[in-house]
């Protein structure tokens, strides 16, 4: 057990000391949680349906109080502080699936073939700092409804919410350890990934610590399903709403969460016609966005998470300039009132060659690369250009060509004049390097169970 000094991104001063799990809290957390999993699996399902509900009404009564830990957290603005909402829509959406039969079966002449389906046990859901909630909603929601019992472990750097909504599952009268939730780090990730009481791992964070989380639950061969970063291409034909698609290219790029987001739109291709006036009209909405304390509800644009990523994400941009990248606004930390906080301007870069590190890396901080296109079949080899393929944009009045790219987008998912408006129905995911398995829908409650048939001789 260590403790950790919990820094508010938005001053940079410390916000809480956070006691931090270790190898003993999270053999604690399994124990118990194979205990209570035990307990979960003999409620009927009405029981537990009911229970997953309740849960949903008390995550509703607390909206507020998450959504102010949720800024606390990692300093999102408050207007963009809806994962609790996210949250309760997967509890109810999961709770609904309890009490219908999933198992089917396949009567031979002489036996009867039964195919059930059955919880893992003890799964692991492991959070990024940037949305732990929606973690919650996408994995641990169907883990339970899948019967299993939850270890929930968020990151050391945003764990305020979690820990409230650990606290919420006691209130909602689930049994005791069924959710448990361990902050910690990456050592007691590792702990928690190597522990022979885990049947499943739900990991989702960088492509890098999933090479690891891999690795080490080979120890016990233990499955894991990722779900990883992502560097998404957002293509804004020349029949395109200009407006429309320049106001959502904007609070998908650099806006939302100071582009920390898996689903940032990080790279725009512009086809050639509409260039310099979708341009123009997108510069205009990053202009108007409304930089300063996350607490104000008028306030659209926050800092990112730490010196670190600051650092980082500065460094990312000079060595794009230095490679030839035009910036066209931002590119500096932030002064004045918010000279403490660790505010990056959101930044725009043109002339951007697809095979630069700018247009290849995930950069996770408010920076958008702009390229060129001139047809449909170069928009596409430009898009599949990456190693990542999360979520990929398309902006188009021709129903017929945003059909066709999407087919040829390699992407978990594609959203047509939208943005990535991730739900419970819809299984969420990547292709290559973006991840593997799906949360959200059917597909994302079978991720959380296996297979058994069973043979019965009738002769
Ligand atoms: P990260 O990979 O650094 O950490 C993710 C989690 O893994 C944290 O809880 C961390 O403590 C833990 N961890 C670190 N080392 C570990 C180890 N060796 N074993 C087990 N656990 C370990 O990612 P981050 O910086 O927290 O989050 C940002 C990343 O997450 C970005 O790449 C982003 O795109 C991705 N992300 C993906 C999705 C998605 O749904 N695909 C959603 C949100 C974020």
């Amino acid at each position: 057990m260590t403790l950790h000094e919990h820094i508010y991104p938005a001053t940079g001063k410390s916000n809480a000391q956070v006691v931090l799990a270790g190898a003993q809290e999270i053999d604690q957390a399994v124990a118990a949680a194979k205990v209570a999993q035990r307990q979960w699996i003999s409620l009927t399902a009405e029981q537990r349906r009911d229970l997953l509900i309740n849960l949903a009404d008390v995550v509703h009564e607390h909206l507020d109080e998450l959504a102010a830990l949720n800024v606390q957290d990692y300093a999102v603005p408050i207007s963009y502080a809806g994962n609790a909402v996210l949250l309760e829509r997967f509890l109810r959406h999961y709770a609904g699936y309890i009490d219908k039969p999933l198992g089917s079966s396949n009567p031979g002449p002489a036996d009867l073939n039964l195919i059930e389906r059955e919880p893992y046990g003890v799964v692991a859901v492991i959070a990024p700092w940037n949305g732990a909630l929606v973690v919650a909603a996408s994995c641990l929601a169907p883990a339970l409804a899948a019967g299993n019992a939850v270890v929930f472990k968020p990151s050391e750097l945003a764990p305020l919410a979690s820990l409230r909504f650990g606290e919420l599952c006691s209130e909602a009268g689930l049994p005791p350890g069924l959710v448990g939730v361990v902050p910690a780090g990456a050592a007691g990730g590792d702990a928690l990934v190597r522990h022979p009481g885990i049947g499943k791992v739900a990991f989702t964070g960088g492509a890098d610590t999933a090479r690891r989380v891999l690795c080490s639950a080979t120890e016990n061969l233990t499955p894991v399903i990722t779900e990883l970063g992502g560097k998404s291409a957002n293509l804004v034909f020349a029949d395109a709403d200009l407006d429309a698609a320049a106001a959502l290219s904007a609070h998908q790029g650099p806006l939302m969460q100071s582009g920390q987001s898996c689903a940032c739109a990080s790279r725009l291709l512009v086809q050639d016609g509409v260039y310099d006036a979708f341009l123009e009209k997108f510069l205009r909405v990053i202009g108007s966005a409304v930089i300063g304390d996350p607490l104000d509800p008028t306030v659209t644009f926050g800092p990112v998470i730490s010196q670190s990523a600051a650092d980082r994400i500065l460094a990312a941009i000079d060595e794009a300039t230095a490679s030839g990248a035009t910036l066209l606004t931002g590119g500096r930390r932030m002064n004045g009132s918010l000279t403490s906080g660790f505010y990056i301007e959101p930044t725009v870069l043109a002339d951007v060659d697809n095979s630069s590190a700018i247009a290849q890396t995930e950069t996770f901080g408010p920076v958008v690369s702009v390229i060129r296109f001139s047809d449909d079949d170069e928009a596409v080899r430009l898009a599949n250009d990456s190693v990542y393929g999360l979520n990929a944009f398309i902006h188009t009045r021709d129903l017929a060509r945003a059909h066709r790219v999407a087919r040829q987008l390699e992407s978990g998912s594609v959203w047509v004049n939208t943005f990535s408006d991730i739900s419970p129905q819809g299984p969420y995911g990547g292709y290559k390097h973006s991840g593997s398995g799906r949360t959200g829908g059917l597909e994302g409650l079978q991720e959380f169970l296996q297979v058994k048939n069973i043979r019965l001789a009738l002769a």
